[in-house]
């Protein structure tokens, strides 16, 4: 590690343009997800999800990677922070080989009178519950990708299908920031023509239940501590932009003690390892 540099390169250099010098409240607010419109088909698996990417350009993985895992008797879920066009939330569960996937604009909510907006998009590969990184602008979903929430989860029924396809899937997860009882209820708004599935998330009352802003209280990263903005420096993205994604307080808070940025880690680009030459 080199000694010679005392503070790190300026690393926003325009505190203006990730609207922290203005109004830090509106900063957060932001409109739904403008992510193109899908629909689902269980048979369909990963066909969408490759569709839509160049595996050439973009570091996420492909889904090829033979399915090494054993059969394993605990299901992973992951959220991950996605700073792209807009800012959202990727809600997904491990399932049947895959992840579910729902684009979530204002991210999980604890207190149970909040009922949060989940879109469904496409199935994604296993392998991208341990993706952290960016996706070139330009391609699909460009922008900064953090895990935000990690763990495994567990279906309340027996027939977890069934409770899909009448969209009411009720579930407990244990992850670092998100646990207890949960349940998606898909909207009576979305039918088979009306575009992706809308549905709502919603925590039960339990113990784990809080009336605390989670996202606001707790925005970095589980597996790597860092904040969008870091995880754009380290890994080449637009970190302004990515810092938009970020609490204002928290970037004022940095940009006011840049001793505390995080410092790159040398030789470990990314969670996410393509294995490409
Ligand atoms: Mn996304």
């Amino acid at each position: 590690m080199s000694t010679s540099i005392t503070r790190p390169r300026p690393w926003i250099k325009n505190a203006q343009a990730v609207g922290i010098a203005g109004a830090p409240g509106e900063v957060l607010a932001s409109p739904p997800s403008g992510m193109r419109p899908t629909r689902r088909s269980s048979d369909v698996g990963l066909t969408e999800y490759r569709r839509k990417r160049r595996f050439a350009v973009t570091s996420e993985p492909s889904g090829d990677e033979k399915r090494r895992r054993k059969r394993s008797r605990t299901l992973a879920f992951v959220v991950q922070k996605h700073r792209a066009t807009r800012l959202h939330y990727d809600f997904r569960l491990e399932w049947n080989g895959v992840l579910w996937s729902w684009a979530v604009p204002k991210g999980p909510s604890l207190d149970p009178s909040i009922k949060r907006l989940a879109m469904q998009t496409e199935d994604h590969p296993l392998e991208y519950a341990r993706f952290e990184g960016i996706i070139p602008e330009g391609e699909y979903g460009g922008g900064t990708v953090m895990i935000w929430d990690t763990g495994t989860w567990t279906p309340d029924g027996a027939d977890v299908e069934a409770a899909f396809a009448k969209g009411e899937l009720k579930f407990q997860l244990a992850g670092a920031k998100l646990r207890g009882s949960w349940v998606l209820v898909r909207t009576r708004s979305s039918g088979p023509t009306a575009g992706r599935p809308a549905w709502l998330l919603i925590k039960h009352r339990d113990g784990f239940a809080s009336v605390e802003d989670i996202a606001t209280a707790q925005p970095r990263s589980v597996v790597s501590r860092r904040t969008l903005a870091e995880i754009a420096w380290h890994e080449g993205g637009n970190v302004e932009k990515a810092a938009r994604g970020d609490p204002p307080a928290e970037i004022r808070r940095l940009l006011a003690n840049p001793e505390l940025v995080a410092r790159p880690k040398r030789g470990k680009p990314a969670v996410w390892k393509s294995h490409r030459p």
